[in-house]
């Protein structure tokens, strides 16, 4: 075999979760190593949040191109070019993996290229098209991600795409089917109706977005539909046929059999966790029954000098949780003792209008037994969203009773995805509703919105009656 190298702390991947424990161990005075055999960033920064994020972006603008009449704006017809599209896309990506890689850099991290397989729990091998190397390691964090499922009737084709492919598409799809209505369905399906694709969405339970309350996920129902995009829910999809220019996709709905004809086929039904082909089993590594790797609060595994963070463990499969888990392994080993707390964890919907959530939604805090109020408070009355025609939505506070403690915010309107932050550090702190009435928060801006809600809460809001 060969001489092994000897490393201190050894990363998997290089994700935002991989990256970021790669940084904070260096910070902390670990002498760490990472290996990626993709593309530094990971899902998120490649394939995932930032270039769909980008394509939401660009569909927002076209379509507000010639649908600004009402602010006494005209325009002659607006003009796509979708290669510019893409590459404006390519280039925030790359400005971000860019970033990332001297980040490694500034923190003496080595990047090792190639696929990591585990031989035993100290050691991996490190393999790429060319060789094979052997590392030793005192701790290991395990960032390896997530892929997305693929459907045996609804194999990847140059037409039948997952999100990776949606991504890349060299063409606006004249007609779109998508097979999923969660929140990654709902971004790329309305990214493409704002960039000119007719929209079919099939989803198969009750309703899109269904980890959601209804009232929110209804206001997208509502624009989604406006913008022209057909959902049908209760919708099995069971076979297509693909030939050179299209696809067909039978799907039954309430018994019947329908036909759906477009020109690209996204298949987002969900992702499955990395770790199957990582050996972990021979590095003393348990994982549960849906392939995720048991961890404690430190994010250790069942192997004690290996953790494992990110999409291959339990909860939301969400870029900010890896990167808090993230931290948390690294400090753990460097013996301080920090603890994952899930308890404000945000989740957001880069929809029209988008959504977020945080803490407990009515129904969890009636669930847990809490004796709760739940405020509301319309972003109508708000001079900013108005100001910024963009009036559609509310936001949600969810407080304890005796005390208005706050449980849980959701929002849905014009950048709920900013204004979460504050909910997120109310929780994170302990704070009640009083705490953010009392908080002085500028005019005219969305902020104002959580500090009125707040006062609904205390029974005093000035611009609601
Ligand atoms: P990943 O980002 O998946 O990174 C894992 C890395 O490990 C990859 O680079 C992979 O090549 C590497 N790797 C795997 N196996 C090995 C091996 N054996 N050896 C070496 N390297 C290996 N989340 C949000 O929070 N907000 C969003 O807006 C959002 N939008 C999304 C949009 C889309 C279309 C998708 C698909 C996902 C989105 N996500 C979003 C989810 C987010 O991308 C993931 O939760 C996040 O990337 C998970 O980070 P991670 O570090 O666990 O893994």
């Amino acid at each position: 075999g060969d001489f092994p190298v000897e490393v201190d702390t050894l990363v998997i991947g290089s994700g935002p979760g991989g990256y970021v424990a790669a940084i904070r161990a260096a910070q902390l005075g670990k002498k760490v190593t990472i290996v990626e055999k993709g593309t530094i960033g990971g899902v998120c920064l490649n394939v995932g949040c930032i270039p769909s994020k980008a394509l939401i972006e660009a569909g927002h603008r076209y379509h507000d191109a010639g649908n600004s009449e009402d602010m006494g704006i005209t325009v002659g017809e607006a003009k796509l070019d979708f290669s510019k599209v893409q590459a404006w896309k390519g280039s925030v990506v790359d400005k971000l993996t860019g970033g990332v890689e001297s980040l490694l850099k500034g923190n003496k991290v080595e990047v090792v290229r190639g696929e990591a397989y585990f031989v035993d729990d100290s050691t991996v091998k490190i393999m790429d098209e060319k060789s094979s190397q052997t590392y030793k390691f005192n701790d290991c964090i395990v960032a390896t991600g997530s892929t997305p499922i693929e459907i045996p009737a609804f194999k990847w084709s140059k037409r039948v795409v997952s999100s990776t492919g949606a991504l890349a598409l060299d063409e606006v799809p004249k007609k779109l089917i998508v097979i999923g209505g969660g929140y990654i369905g709902i971004e790329l399906g309305s990214a493409y109706a704002n960039l000119g694709s007719e929209v079919t969405i099939l989803e198969g339970t009750k309703s899109v977005l269904p980890t959601f309350e209804k009232q929110m996920s209804q206001l997208v129902v509502k624009r989604l539909k406006k913008a022209g995009v057909t959902i049908k829910t209760e919708a099995m999809a069971k076979e297509m046929e693909e030939t050179d220019t299209g696809i067909k996709v039978k799907a039954e709905i309430n018994g019947k059999e329908e036909e759906f004809e477009g020109d690209y086929l996204l298949v987002t039904v969900g992702r499955k966790p990395n770790t199957d082909e990582l050996g972990l089993e021979q590095a003393g590594v348990e994982l549960d029954e849906k392939g995720l790797v048991k961890i404690d609060k430190q994010c250790r595994t069942s192997s004690s000098h290996i953790y494992a963070i990110g999409d291959i463990t339990h909860g939301p499969a969400l870029a900010h949780k890896a990167s808090y888990e993230a931290k948390v392994a690294a400090e753990a080993i460097a013996g301080e003792p920090a603890e994952i707390d899930y308890t404000a964890i945000p989740e957001v919907v880069f929809s029209g209008p988008e959504l977020a959530s945080v803490g407990l939604n009515e129904k969890q805090a009636k669930e847990e037994g809490y004796d709760y109020v739940a405020s509301k408070f319309p972003f109508q009355a708000n001079g900013r969203a108005l100001s910024l025609n963009q009036s559609e939505g509310f936001l949600k506070m969810i407080t304890r009773k005796e005390d208005g403690l706050v449980l849980g915010v959701q929002i849905a309107g014009t950048n709920a995805s900013d204004m979460i932050s504050e909910a997120c550090l109310a929780i994170e702190a302990g704070m009640t509703a009083e705490d953010i009435a009392l908080t002085i928060h500028a005019h005219p801006s969305l902020g104002e919105i959580t500090m009125e809600t707040a006062e609904v809460a205390l029974g005093m809001p000035i611009h609601i009656v």
